[in-house]
């Protein structure tokens, strides 16, 4: 298990750190990103989705529970926000058929009423506040994943 760390002085910074990361997602991948509300989740897959090349805006999933984008490279980028769901219910059939579809990439904030269903082998985004604008985010990861992170370091600070 590898964990970097990452500092961001705004929403911006936390968007092009997500947004280099989605630069070089394959497909397959999957995030859990964990914060308090107001950390910066959803922010975060804004970046991701762009780097990803998402067709579509990214929307907080907060009411609808999941929202779906296309990407210029024909894979899907799944976003879903269970801090609504006291059950996984359907939910989790649904997650489950879309994480055995090895194309796409999902991204899930508020996850602990699913965690059995994760993945184990998935990149989890802890982030903390700091203060009003400023965010820490230890990213936790197997080594099969390190091809996502490389070279972040100088693109960021
Ligand atoms: P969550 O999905 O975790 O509830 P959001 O991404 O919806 O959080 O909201 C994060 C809020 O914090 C946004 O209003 C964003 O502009 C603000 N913000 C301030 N500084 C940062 C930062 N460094 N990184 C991410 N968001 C930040
Ligand atoms: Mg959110």
């Amino acid at each position: 298990m590898t964990t970097i760390v990452f500092n961001t002085k705004n929403d911006t910074q936390t968007q092009q750190l997500a947004q280099a990361i989605g630069k070089k997602l394959k497909g397959s991948e999957v995030f859990e990103l964990r914060s308090d509300l107001g950390g910066g989740k959803t922010t975060f897959v804004r970046g991701l989705a762009k780097g990803f090349g998402s067709l579509d805006p990214v929307a907080s999933p907060s009411f609808t529970i999941s929202n779906i984008y296309r990407s210029i490279n024909k894979k899907l980028l799944y976003h879903y926000d269970f801090y609504r769901l006291k059950e996984p219910g359907i939910m989790s059939d649904e997650l489950s058929e879309v994480l055995s579809n090895s194309r796409d990439v999902v991204v899930v904030e508020w996850g602990k009423v699913v965690s059995d269903i994760l993945p184990e082998s998935r990149i989890v985004v802890l982030i903390e506040v700091l203060s009003e604008t400023e965010r820490k985010l230890t990213m936790q990861f197997y080594s099969k994943f390190s091809y996502l992170f490389t070279a972040l370091e100088k693109r960021v600070v």
